[in-house]
């Protein structure tokens, strides 16, 4: 045979035909590097224990020999069930294997047999995927399993996998013998090795350690290096701000900020007083205190002459926070001034001519901000709520006004490790705890047909005046459905309750009464407000102390906490109700993890581990590089230690000059990290 290379072509290797090489084509696999890289996605436990220890449904492998003949029962041409009984370790027990007829001569009794397959305690039976003559033929504990197609299967892939082997051509070793001892990591050679032809649990767990170390390694070089060189590329004039110049503000307020938030202050002045411009990302879960801290920002940009723009996703959260900026503001005499979609044209003529001549310092709006025709005399900073609602499109556009800093807010409580791979070139700030005095929201979970329980409850609160919520269910196919079942539902509860004032907020009213009624309800003229999810984002009604959320479990975790945020604002005991009868086991683990924790991380983690996090974050805009064996959520205390590694390295000064770093170094090149181009 010739000596394989790790570009050699798959068609070199003993018993690889046409046919065989298209399977393997259909996986991704052409050349023999390919091969080495296609690891099993599960190992089978082939390590033999007495049958006495085995727990039921448990993957086991069982050696004995046969006792009398087997038995075959054939159904349709293609289709049969095998079935002999196994002498083992002083027990009987029955071993079943389907379309195994073929072995019938060979499993004459006093045979001696390995199978592996599924325990079933109770019957004594265990159902063989595996059935081969003879003692195992490896000592190893572990047996991979590998993807396959069409008419590979698994044992052919393992000893093609093997010739390779064989052949010791392996990927080059990129991590210096300094690092892996520091971890005690294998090399890369013998890593591969131990993936598939793992000698123990150990050696696969260091093997796997190895693998996902390099690919978060190389990663978080790859998107710091990038970061440093576009903060060299796009060096920025700093603020002329003072580091206390946020002081006065943040002193006149009517609380004191928390621990997080003077961090994420600090973090943000930091930012702007360097010489590179600020692409940050400020985290906090609902109620946190963003806008606060927004707000400190914002004040430090113009008392250094620049203008500010804050940039929401709806029209009634623009108006929010243009009235509750305006009364920060107010005091100091800075020009606020909104402006929207619906904006009448001798207003926005007014606030054109405002931004140009720079009287009007502070801006607030929805993406009608960005537009072309908005002129800025001179934009200092952009801060954008929730800015997974912005494209990357307007974010663009956004750097085509003048360059400013920019923030990005989100009340979605992103796990950091997440955060560090989804938003990989921005710095993260997190304000981890809520203003204190800040009582959690008990949750509670009833079934849809206690309705009028719950509606007793709710008139209760509001006979003590306090307000109420009540969210539709969210049926993402239909606007239209959504609509009705909040007019539905508010002409229920309108009978239900008909000495209270019951209003009604959906997508397609017309602005001005999507205002009215959320004008109403911020003055607590309105007791309770039937809403579909337009008032998820942002609303801030201290008042209310009652979210019922009816259908909850057509939401996801992230949803129904960002929901359940709306409530709990005040000094008052809030409440959140959730209306639902889920079919779906995720349906209930979900109710469950809302009644258990108001901690939006920990929620985010569970939606994570329920949904993925593809669906998290939306899949286009993830962000998330393939690996192939490394998994963020699941290895997210190895991405956490490269992330610190690669930092450390950056800075220092044998990362860059000594031969022991040049494959890394060579990595950075190559993908273009260093020159500046753009990141894949
Ligand atoms: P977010 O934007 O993160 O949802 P906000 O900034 O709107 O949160 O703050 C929610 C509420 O908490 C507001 O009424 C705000 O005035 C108040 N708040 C913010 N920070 C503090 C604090 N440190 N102490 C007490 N109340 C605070
Ligand atoms: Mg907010």
């Amino acid at each position: 045979m010739t000596t394989l290379q790790l570009q050699t072509g798959v068609e070199a290797l003993k018993g690889v035909g046409a046919e065989m090489k298209k399977d393997l084509e259909r996986l991704g696999i052409f050349t023999c590097e390919d091969l080495l890289w296609h690891l099993p996605h599960r190992y089978e436990n082939v390590e033999i224990r007495p049958v006495e220890e085995l727990e039921h449904d448990e993957q086991a492998t069982l050696v004995g020999t046969v006792q009398g003949p087997p038995a075959v029962r054939h159904y349709g041409a293609k289709k049969n069930r095998l079935s002999l009984r196994l002498f083992t370790g002083g027990h009987l027990v029955q071993i079943v294997a389907f379309n195994r007829a073929f072995l019938k001569n060979k499993l004459q009794p006093d045979t001696t047999v390995t199978a592996t397959g599924k325990w079933d305690r109770y019957r004594a039976v265990l159902t063989a995927q595996r059935l081969e003559v003879g003692e195992p033929d490896e000592t190893r504990a572990y047996s991979p399993v590998y993807p396959i197609s069409g008419k590979l299967n698994v044992r052919q892939l393992e000893q093609w996998i093997k010739q390779v082997l064989q052949q010791e051509v392996f990927p080059p070793e990129v991590l210096p013998l300094s690092i892996r001892d520091r971890y005690k990591l294998p090399a890369m050679a013998e890593a591969l090795v131990a993936l598939h032809q793992p000698e123990s649990a150990q050696a696969l767990k260091n093997a796997r350690r190895r693998i996902v170390y390099e690919e978060f390694l190389r990663f978080q070089l790859r998107i710091q290096a990038y970061k440093r060189t576009r903060r060299e590329s796009e060096r920025a004039v700093p603020l002329n701000i003072s580091a206390e110049a946020t002081q006065p503000f943040t002193e006149s307020l009517p609380f004191s900020l928390t621990h997080a938030q003077r961090r994420s202050l600090q973090e943000i002045m930091n930012d702007l007083r360097a010489d590179f411009k600020m692409n940050r990302l400020l985290q906090g879960d609902v109620g946190s205190g963003k806008t606060v801290v927004a707000a400190c920002a914002m004040y430090a940009v113009v008392s250094a002459g620049k203008q500010t723009a804050l940039m929401v996703p709806t029209e009634i959260l623009a108006a929010q926070h243009a009235e509750s900026l305006a009364d920060f503001f107010h005091p100091y005499g800075i020009e606020l001034a909104l402006l929207t979609g619906s904006t009448k044209t001798a207003r926005r003529r007014e606030i054109h001519a405002g931004l140009a001549n720079g009287t009007i310092s502070v801006i607030v709006g929805t993406h009608a901000l960005i537009q072309a025709s908005v002129p800025f005399q001179d934009l200092g900073l952009v801060i954008t709520d929730e800015q997974h609602r912005f494209g990357v499109e307007q974010r663009r556009a956004l750097r085509e006004k003048g360059n400013p800093d920019a923030l990005f807010m989100t009340a979605t409580p992103i796990p950091r490790t997440l955060a560090i791979t989804a938003y990989g070139d921005m710095d993260v700030s997190r304000i981890d705890e809520q203003p204190c005095g800040r009582k959690d929201v008990k949750t509670y979970w009833v079934k849809p047909d206690m309705l009028e329980r719950v509606v007793d409850f709710v008139r209760k609160e509001t006979d003590t005046g306090r307000q109420a919520y009540l969210i539709c269910p969210l049926i993402e196919e239909s606007e239209q459905l959504d609509v009705q079942n909040a007019v539905d539902l508010h002409a229920h509860l309108q009978t239900l309750l008909p000495a209270h004032h019951v209003g009604l907020l959906h997508g397609r009213l017309p602005t001005e009464d999507k205002e009215g009624a959320m004008d109403s309800f911020t003055k607590g003229d309105m007791d309770v407000l039937v809403a579909t999810t337009v008032v998820e984002v942002g609303v801030n009604v201290a008042n209310a102390t009652v979210m019922i959320i009816y259908d909850a479990d057509r939401f996801g975790l992230s949803q129904l906490h960002q929901l359940r945020g709306r409530v709990g604002r005040g000094a008052e005991q809030s409440y959140c109700i959730l209306l639902s009868d889920p079919s779906s086991e995720t349906g209930k683990e979900r109710m469950r993890i809302m009644t258990e924790t108001t901690d939006g991380f920990i929620l985010a983690e569970k939606d994570l581990q329920l949904r993925g996090p593809g669906d998290l974050l939306g899949q286009k805009q993830s962000g998330m590089p393939d690996f192939r064996l490394a998994d963020p959520v699941h290895d997210y205390r190895a991405l956490e230690t490269a992330r610190q590694d690669a930092s450390a390295l950056l800075d220092s000064d044998s990362f860059w000059h000594h031969a022991d770093y040049e494959p890394l170094r060579n990595d950075l090149e190559e993908t273009g990290a260093i020159s500046g181009k753009k990141l894949d």
